[in-house]
C-alpha cells in the first residue's frame, strides 16, 4: 500500500468517487464516510457514499445522510455506483469481507482503491492508504488527511458534525485511553468551526425509545453474568429475546459496555443470535487483547480493547464454548 498522499494526484480532475464502510454501520463508519463524502465534494467531484446495510436510527440525523445509498435497499444502484466509480475509498475497515455485501465486488474491482483505518492487520489489498491503529478513530483520521491535503479550511460544521460523531463513539465519549492530545485539539478546532457537540451527544445518546430503555433493563438484571474469578461479565440475548422486545438495529449498541463500569471487571463480551449466526463483541480494559482474542476463537478481530467476532455455531454451543475458553485462558 502506498502512502495516501502519493493518491492526489488522481484528484487533479473532477472524478467520479465511491466511499464504503463495514456492515452494521457504527459512528465512527458513517461519520468517517460522511464527512469525506462532503469534503469530496466541496473539490468538485461526484462523490456515492455506500452503506452495505441500514444505519440505526440514531445516526439518521447527521448531515448528508439523504445521499447515502443503503446496498441491502438498493442493490442494483450501490453496484452500478461502484461501476461507474474511478476511484474507490474504504474506511474504518480493512479486509473486504468486514462489508459482508460487497466482499466479491470489491475484490473484482479494478479502480484505486484507497484505504483510511484504525484497526490492527490491514489485508494487503489497497494501492493507497493510511491505516493507523494508535489513531482514536476513522474519523479522527479523515480530520488529519483534509488537513494533510492543505484544505483545513474547507472544514465546515456539516463536516465537523460528522468528524466529531465518528470519534466520540468510538472513544466512549473521549474517556478511553487511546484519546490523545491530538484528539483534543482536533476537536478544539471543531469547535472554532462551528460545531455544537452538545446536540450531537443528544442525537447519540438522548434519542432511546421507551422499550430501549426497558430492554436495558431487563438486558442488567437477568442476562448478565458476571465471573470474578475471571475478572470477565457476559451478556447473551438470544434471537427469542431479542424479538420479545422488539429490538431494533442498533438497540443493543454499547450493552457490551456495562460490565466494564463494575470494579474488576476487565474483560466484557456480548453474545447475541441474529439471523444465521452468532455474533460476537469484546470489550477490554489495560492489557487484555482482545483482537487477538477474537481472531483466535471466534474468526473475528478488531483493536486491542474493541473486537468482534462470529460463530457459526449454535447460539448454546457458542456461549458454552466462550465459557470453556475462559476457564482455559483466566483473563486478568
Ligand atoms: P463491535 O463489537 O462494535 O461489533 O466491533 C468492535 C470492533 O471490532 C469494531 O472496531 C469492529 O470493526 C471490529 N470487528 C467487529 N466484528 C469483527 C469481525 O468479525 N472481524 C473483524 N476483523 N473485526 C471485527
Ligand atoms: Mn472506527
Amino acid at each position: 500500500m502506498r502512502p495516501i498522499a502519493e493518491a492526489t494526484p488522481l484528484l487533479q480532475t473532477p472524478k467520479k468517487i465511491f466511499i464504503t464502510t463495514h456492515h452494521k454501520p457504527d459512528g465512527d463508519a458513517i461519520g468517517s464516510m460522511l464527512a469525506l463524502y462532503h469534503y469530496l465534494t466541496s473539490k468538485g467531484h461526484s462523490v456515492t457514499p455506500v452503506s452495505p446495510g441500514e444505519l440505526p436510527d440514531f445516526l439518521m440525523w447527521m448531515p448528508g445522510v439523504e445521499h447515502l445509498l443503503n446496498y441491502e435497499a438498493e442493490p442494483k444502484l450501490a453496484l452500478q455506483a461502484l461501476a461507474d466509480a474511478d476511484i474507490i475509498y474504504c474506511v474504518d475497515f480493512n479486509d473486504y469481507s468486514r462489508t459482508k455485501h460487497l466482499t466479491e465486488q470489491l475484490a473484482a474491482a479494478t479502480q484505486p482503491k484507497i484505504l483510511i483505518d484504525h484497526h490492527l492487520m490491514p489485508a494487503p489489498v489497497w494501492d493507497y492508504g493510511t491505516s493507523i491503529p494508535e489513531k482514536s478513530s476513522t474519523a479522527e483520521m479523515v480530520y488529519d488527511y483534509i488537513n494533510q491535503c492543505g484544505d483545513n479550511s474547507l472544514i465546515n460544521k456539516d463536516i465537523a458534525e460528522c468528524i466529531y460523531t465518528g470519534t466520540m463513539t468510538d472513544t466512549g465519549s473521549f474517556r478511553f485511553a487511546i484519546t490523545t492530545a491530538d484528539v483534543h485539539d482536533m476537536i478544539a478546532d471543531l469547535k472554532r468551526k462551528g460545531l455544537e457537540h452538545s446536540i450531537v451527544h443528544e442525537h447519540i445518546y438522548d434519542s432511546w425509545s421507551e422499550s430501549r430503555m426497558k430492554f436495558l433493563g431487563y438486558v442488567l438484571l437477568e442476562r448478565m453474568e458476571i465471573f470474578p474469578k475471571y475478572n470477565t461479565g457476559l451478556i447473551t440475548l438470544s434471537k427469542k429475546e431479542l424479538r420479545l422486545f422488539n429490538v431494533q438495529s442498533g438497540d443493543t449498541e454499547g450493552l457490551v459496555n456495562y460490565p466494564l463500569s463494575i470494579a474488576n471487571v476487565r474483560f466484557a463480551t456480548l453474545i447475541t443470535e441474529r439471523g444465521d449466526e452468532v455474533k460476537l463483541s469484546f470489550r477490554s480494559k489495560g492489557d487484555f487483547d482482545v483482537s487477538s482474542f477474537a481472531r483466535e476463537h471466534f474468526s473475528g478481530g478488531g483493536h486491542f480493547n474493541a473486537s468482534g467476532g462470529r460463530s457459526k455455531e449454535s447460539f448454546s454451543e457458542t456461549v458454552a464454548r466462550f465459557k470453556k475458553i475462559l476457564s482455559d485462558i483466566h483473563p486478568r
